[in-house]
């Protein structure tokens, strides 16, 4: 028992507003835990969702828990003490369920982490009737679960605020009719949405690909992701608030759910379909509601500059002596009025993502943006008096060539040139940011057969990005490591055999390299092969309603368009 632990936390939630404590008694209780740092969770909506909703049920008392901080690990390891829940400080391994919310793969290795100090066994095959139900939910896991499949007693496939609260009234029903783990999982698998890994057996080829995904039993073959018809229905808004976190001075409101322009590289288009908008009078009185906590809204969505009514939403929050925040816009739904919302509301840099640098790779991902929309936007930002741009890249896509990113760097200039013209106007400069990322082929996208370019040549390429725009005024390139983007392309291409991988990186405390040289497993044959056409990819039991058919209809249409 560390009084110092116990104490950081008490101290965190004295900090909080809108924590929810309710009594332990006769009620199933569910540890919402968040595979990275307190300051990264806190920011995620979709958690402080499911952690309002899941408390709103009579019968459930969820509380959360983080990765311990860096400087809090020494004194876990120095007392021993289990890894708690912030709320009671009870340890992870007294609650009913632990449920994970997993928004990247990267963050895969934190979950081991999370079980070990929480002193719960990491695999599955290792727990039993005394230890809670290991779940989880979360992007990551809706796009592949697989990799982790030996760590988990059930998947929930889709959006959490549908099929969780399913998932817990038969939870309570088992306990109370005293059923086993066993019989109680053999009754979820029931409930659309439910994958329970240990229920399916997986067979091999020789050559390594997958050969069968089959049933043991009576259970589905295909499990269907679930969805939230009406977003209207819940609220998913800010009900958390905290200094220590990244949009501390935010209310966080969402504004749609998925996007409708079908980019062939993005998984949020094609697994949050159908494209959902909330109502104008719901988003409204949300956005009150959030200005009673905070003056700043921020609007999330993967598509909120496709709002139909975005203007008067911003005129109101305005109106309300609010402010507003949007992450990143297209450049061609980019208005005079909406960047002069913005800048009423103190944005000093506006994010776009031209993707690609050629108008033929922007056709081949689909990205549908022209360079005039581009540039265009960059003349709207500048004249209202917004001086810094940002702009989103990403190299190693399908069919690129040395040309597209030549044409990175000229695009960049162009934007440059209008950046200097109109900004010295208006005597206020400031800075375009490139980021650039790594493509990382994702699960149930048209381009899930496309390979990981080689981490040399995107070294390469990179380098020829820097070294051009080297010196150049006003310009910065960041960009992320290709070596992450390897590991996070293994770990959402990977089948179960990923799970082994990660096991062994875990044990040598989160080194990849010692871990590829040591396992008899080739992770290249899974990042860098371009998968079959027709062969069983890992995660195809997931019936996302998008037809595998129409995803190899249009990476086909995407490799021809690559010729032109
Ligand atoms: S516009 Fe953005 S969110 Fe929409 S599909 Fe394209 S990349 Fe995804």
């Amino acid at each position: 028992m560390s009084w110092k632990l116990i104490q950081r936390a008490k101290k965190r939630l004295s900090e909080e507003r809108g924590t929810i404590r309710k009594e332990w008694s006769a009620k199933t209780s569910l540890c919402l835990a968040f595979p990275n740092r307190y300051y990264t969770g806190m920011s995620n909506l979709g958690f402080q969702t499911l952690y309002h909703q899941l408390n709103q049920l009579e019968d459930i008392v969820c509380e959360r828990a983080f990765l311990p901080d860096r400087e809090e690990f020494p004194e876990y390891r120095k007392t021993d003490m289990a890894l708690f829940s912030l709320e009671s400080q009870r340890p992870l391994y007294d609650f009913d369920i632990l449920a994970f919310s997993i928004p990247f793969e990267n963050d895969y290795l934190n979950i081991l982490t999370i079980l070990d100090m929480g002193k719960i066994p990491l695999l599955r095959t290792a727990r039993s009737d005394s230890h809670p139900v290991v779940i989880a939910g979360g992007v990551a896991v809706f796009l592949n679960p697989e990799p982790l499949s030996d760590f988990f007693d059930s998947f929930l496939i889709g959006e959490g605020e549908e099929v969780l609260p399913e998932f817990l009234k038969c939870f309570d029903q088992a306990r109370s009719e005293g059923k086993t783990r066993r019989e109680f999982l053999e009754k979820t698998a029931a409930i659309k949405g439910v994958y329970i890994p240990q229920f399916y057996q997986v067979r091999y080829s020789d050559e390594g690909p997958i050969k069968g995904f089959i049933p043991k039993g009576n259970y589905p073959r295909r499990i269907q992701k679930r969805w939230v018809r009406d977003i209207n229905r819940i609220h998913t808004t800010s009900t958390l608030f905290t200094p220590h976190t990244e949009f501390n001075d935010m209310a966080l409101v969402e504004v749609n759910r998925g996007c409708p322009r079908g980019c062939r590289f993005c998984a949020g288009c094609f697994i949050y379909r159908p494209f959902r908008n909330r109502t104008l009078k719901d988003l409204k009185k949300d956005i009150e509601e959030g200005l009673t906590h905070e003056r700043r809204i921020g609007l999330m969505g993967s598509a909120v500059s496709d709002y139909p009514h975005l203007g008067e939403i911003c005129q109101s929050i305005l109106d309300l002596k609010g402010t507003l925040s949007i992450s990143s816009l297209r450049a061609d739904s980019i208005s005079e009025d909406l960047i002069a919302h913005l800048k009423a509301s103190g944005h000093k840099t506006i994010s776009l993502a031209p993707e690609a640098g050629s108008e033929r790779l922007r056709r081949v991902i689909k990205k549908g943006v022209k360079e005039t929309d581009l540039l265009r936007a960059v003349e709207t930002i500048v004249k209202a008096g917004i001086p810094n741009i940002r702009l989103y890249f990403i190299i190693g896509l399908p069919t690129e060539t040395d040309r597209d990113i030549d044409e990175i760097v000229s695009l960049t200039r162009r934007i440059k040139h209008i950046f200097l013209k109109v900004g010295r106007d208006q005597k206020r400069l400031g800075r375009i940011v490139l980021s650039i990322t790594p493509f990382i082929p994702k699960p149930s996208t048209p381009f899930q057969w496309a390979p990981y370019e080689e981490i040399n040549s995107l070294k390469r390429k990179l380098k020829i990005i820097k070294n051009e725009l080297r010196g150049e005024g006003n310009i910065r390139v960041i960009h992320d490591l290709p070596k992450w983007g390897y590991i996070q392309t293994l770990l959402s291409r990977g089948d179960r055999q990923v799970g082994k991988i990660l096991l062994a990186a875990h044990h040598n405390g989160g080194n990849w390299r010692k871990t590829f040289k040591e396992i008899n497993l080739n992770p290249d044959f899974y990042v860098y092969r371009e998968r079959d056409l027709y062969e069983i990819l890992p995660w195809d039991f997931i019936d996302h309603g998008v037809g595998k058919d129409y995803l190899r209809r249009e990476y086909l249409e995407a490799l021809s368009q690559g010729k032109e």
